[in-house]
């Protein structure tokens, strides 16, 4: 069997920059060399919702956390992570090891230092409350390809 079961979980831009707000994009489709080193170490890439996007669409703004904060998005992001979840149950019943999250430092969504995005604030919740244990790495702020 040529599985090696690990799972990278990325922030949904990491693969694909036209989710992001338009001014802000950093790559022209997705950061190349960060997938391709975990292709290389063999890692699977579970490629994470953009929840801004199911939000706002692709037109929206660039907001702050504080701009996000409302009882809509937040049900939102839920709603996204629980279902994030359900897939890693599968994986984890499947002995597969849910190695790393992979996030966007400073956005308001998906930042996991400093002040950490609103999904990843849940998402992580979550996943502590069932007991993954993972690695967390981020796009630095100043990161582009
Ligand atoms: S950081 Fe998160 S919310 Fe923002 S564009 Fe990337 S995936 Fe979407």
């Amino acid at each position: 069997m040529k599985r090696d079961k690990k799972l990278v979980l990325l922030a949904h831009c990491i693969m694909n920059q036209n989710s992001v707000v338009y001014p802000l994009a950093r790559a022209k489709g997705g950061f190349k060399n960060v997938i391709t080193t975990y292709l290389n170490e063999n890692y699977g890439i579970y490629q994470l919702p953009c929840p801004e996007l199911r939000y706002l669409g692709l037109t929206r703004k660039p907001m702050t956390k504080e701009d996000y904060d409302s009882e809509a998005y937040r049900t939102l992001c839920h709603k996204l992570a629980e279902e994030v979840m359900e897939d890693l149950r599968h994986y984890r019943d499947d002995q597969v090891t849910i190695a790393v999250l992979h996030g966007v430092n400073h956005s308001p969504t998906c930042s996991i230092t400093g002040r950490r995005g609103h999904f990843m604030d849940i998402l992580l919740e979550l996943l502590e409350k069932e007991n993954f244990e993972l690695e967390h790495r981020e796009i630095s702020t100043s990161y582009e390809e």
